[in-house]
């Protein structure tokens, strides 16, 4: 058995617990609607786990990973993060987002030297080792001196990763990183990233609402449910590292992950509307 699915447990603080969601809820009031984003969201992540939440476009994925990351604050509940309650952004959760932002008045190596500018424990020469460092893990050394314009897609996001890893964050949280890229720079970077992943063994939040990809990178895939925003069901995943997008051992996981979303929509017919 390579994919174990469960509903979704309360979330019990552990000692290995990285970070610890508990009773999140979350609405958003505009003039027109009131919406409610999360409701109750409880889920324990572990030091060095590589958690995929994956969910169709308004289940809130992208407000649970604010929340994660202090960037907006839930309405009810918290969110532990080295057992210290999350009061607003830290060095130690970066966000990575789809759109790289990176600087184009800056070189590729300048924009990961920007990524250490809170690092002020480390000397300049001290960050540009790590710099150095961090641009030989995603493969582009010799690109150091270019300017972003000058770089694909898919480079442009090594650089955003390299960017978010130097600093040596405690948790990474990637907010649909790969969505704008073509499927062979994909997966590529499906491979990088799981290479990456084994050799720092960072906690990792991925959002997702491709299920192969989190079926690829995961060891746990957690399905959300829209309106309002809920945890479902998770998919533990054992299969070996690394592992193909295209496989056939990847694809049997992802089928039974597309079934519970399909199943957990007709539950909620308004996201379809
Ligand atoms: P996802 O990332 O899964 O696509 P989001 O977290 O972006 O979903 O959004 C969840 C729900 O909250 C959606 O219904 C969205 O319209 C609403 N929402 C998100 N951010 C805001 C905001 N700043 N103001 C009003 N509504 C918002
Ligand atoms: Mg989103």
């Amino acid at each position: 058995m390579t994919a174990a699915a469960a509903t979704v447990p309360e979330a019990t603080a552990s000692p290995a617990a990285k970070l610890l969601i508990e009773g999140v809820s979350k609405w958003f009031r505009t003039s027109r609607a009131d919406v409610q984003a999360l409701d109750n969201i409880n889920l324990s992540v572990g030091e060095g786990e590589f958690i995929c939440l994956v969910g169709p476009s308004g289940c809130g994925k992208s407000t649970l990973l604010d929340i994660i990351a202090g960037l907006t604050m839930p309405d009810q509940g918290r969110v532990l993060a080295d057992d210290q309650v999350v009061a607003g952004p830290g060095r130690h959760r970066l966000v990575m987002f789809q759109d790289s932002a990176l600087f184009p008045w800056l070189t590729v190596f300048g924009n990961v030297m920007f990524g250490l500018k809170r690092n002020p424990e480390f000397t300049r020469q001290q960050r540009r080792e790590i710099a150095a460092f961090h641009l030989r893990l995603v493969g582009l050394e010799k690109f150091a001196k270019s300017y972003v314009h000058e770089l694909s897609g898919g480079m442009r996001q090594r650089v955003a990763l390299a960017r978010s890893l130097a600093p040596d964050p405690r948790v990474l949280l990637m907010d649909e990183p790969l969505a704008a890229l073509d499927a062979l720079t994909r997966e590529q970077l499906y491979f990088d990233i799981q290479d990456i992943w084994q050799r720092r063994r960072k906690t990792i939040i991925l959002v997702s609402h491709n299920v192969r990809e989190a079926a690829c990178l995961a060891d746990r895939v957690l399905v959300m449910s829209p309106s309002p925003g809920r945890l479902r069901e998770e998919f533990r995943i054992d299969l070996p590292r690394p592992r193909d997008v295209n496989s056939p051992e990847v694809a049997a996981v992802a089928n039974r992950i597309v079934t519970a979303l399909r199943g957990h929509l007709k539950a909620a017919p308004r996201a379809l509307q």
